[in-house]
């Protein structure tokens, strides 16, 4: 077995032990390998290897690694800021974007659409104190859900967060969990909760975590982007 195949079948018993431990079912949880700054190839290893979902954090990667490996049949999880007027770029690589976090973008990826094409979208909660990082506010996240249900070529498919550094991941998990319930009042079926990185999947799972956002822990560790 490759270090590769290792790693990714060490996590994965660990999210089914930590599934177990939180009485859920691990069939119901989606594990995206977070590919960032690695290069294609790894993502075409991950591939053979049975992995379906992949996350990239940068529009450039992620249309370089898409036009590369056109034949890979992975599904693209786009998880990183987003410029508006690279929605488009964004929209034409990824199967769903998890960083919604405000009414231009969401129009943006809207306007972007061909055809009749559905893109799934979560929105981007920011659970920290700091304004400057990724996500609407806790107090809009139903009025941004609500906006995104306006757009015909955008599916609302739930949340995500990323949990705050040096904190207990626990309490932020569960305040997602509860927006989470606040964007079901609005859209029922808009049940992801992606959370859980390397660090804190197993208390994002406690949680109530769907879609999981593992990188190092399987990839090893990053190449330096320099
Ligand atoms: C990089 C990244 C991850 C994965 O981080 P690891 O700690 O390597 O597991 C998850 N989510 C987002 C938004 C990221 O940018």
């Amino acid at each position: 077995m490759t270090e590769l195949a290792a790693r990714l079948s060490a996590i994965d018993d660990r999210i089914a032990d930590a599934a177990r431990l939180a009485g859920r079912d691990p069939a119901e949880i989606t594990r995206i390998v977070v590919t960032k700054f690695h290069p294609a190839s790894l993502v075409r290893e991950l591939a053979e290897l049975g992995v379906r979902d992949v996350g990239e954090n940068r529009q450039q990667e992620l249309s370089g690694k898409t036009a590369e490996l056109g034949d890979v049949d992975v599904r693209w999880h786009f998880i990183g800021q987003a410029q508006t007027n690279k929605a488009a770029a964004i929209r034409r690589s990824a199967d769903a974007v998890h960083s919604v976090d405000r009414d231009r973008l969401a129009d943006a990826l809207h306007r972007a659409a061909e055809g009749d094409d559905v893109l799934d979208v979560t929105v981007q909660v920011n659970l920290t104190d700091d304004p400057g990082r990724g996500g609407v506010a806790p107090a809009d996240v139903r009025s941004l859900a609500e906006h995104i249900l306006t757009l015909p070529s955008l599916r609302l498919r739930g949340v995500m967060a990323v949990a705050p550094l040096d904190q207990d991941p626990a309490p932020a998990f569960a305040r997602l969990r509860d927006l989470s319930e606040q964007v079901r009042e609005v859209a029922p079926d808009a049940d992801w909760i992606s959370a859980g990185m390397t660090g804190d999947f197993v208390e994002a799972i406690a949680a109530g975590a769907t879609h999981l956002r593992i990188g190092s822990a399987i990839t090893g560790p990053r190449p330096d982007r320099g």
